[in-house]
């Protein structure tokens, strides 16, 4: 059967959210624990709350709407999410570790304010104020989460950066040492 409708459009892609949010639930945890800093791994903790009541407006909206919000895979944040699992498991110093997690969790939240900026204009379009206010609710967050992680990035590449130069010149520090010690002994 053809879809014709602006309202199962609507629909479909309040599904997709709503799988998407899902997975968040989930992956959000990970990406917390695999966190060295102490106010990134308290972001996400926070974005996980709010991810969760993210899941619940997206219910109260199925439920104006006499829909169920099953049925749809998000295969977008799919990718996005086994990306991220694969950046954990890369072999990381802390902070580049999360430098890194952070580039894999801006990229989640800019797919999440776009998919709801696109409901937010079907809400609008469809006259369904309620939904309205609820998914500016959802994309206020997204936009916060987001920038917070965009001041989280500011000190922690830097101290990533830092420490790698350290890293450099201990290493040519040892180099040194045994070129000195190497003159000492001949
Ligand atoms: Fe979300
Ligand atoms: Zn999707
Ligand atoms: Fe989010």
């Amino acid at each position: 059967m053809r879809k014709s409708s602006m309202r199962q459009l609507y629909v479909d892609e309040l599904k997709d959210l709503y799988h998407a949010e899902t997975q968040l639930v989930k992956a959000l945890p990970k990406m917390a624990k695999a966190s060295s800093n102490a106010e990134l791994r308290q972001a996400f903790e926070e974005h996980l709350r709010q991810t969760s009541e993210q899941v619940s407006r997206l219910e109260q909206i199925f439920e104006m709407l006499e829909e169920t919000p099953t049925g749809k895979k998000c295969l977008g944040m799919e990718g996005l999410v086994k990306e991220g699992s694969e950046t954990m498991q890369e072999k990381y110093s802390d902070a580049v570790m999360d430098a890194a997690i952070i580039a894999a969790a801006q990229r989640v939240e800019h797919y999440e304010i776009a998919g709801y900026g696109t409901v937010r204009a079907f809400a609008e379009i469809l006259g369904e104020d309620e939904h309205v206010a609820l998914i500016e609710h959802t994309l206020t967050e997204e936009k916060q989460a987001d920038e917070r992680l965009t001041e989280l990035a500011q000190e922690i590449n830097s101290q990533a950066e830092a420490g790698e130069r350290d890293d450099a010149e201990s290493e040519s520090k040892k180099t040194t040492t045994i070129k000195a010690s190497g003159r000492r002994a001949a």
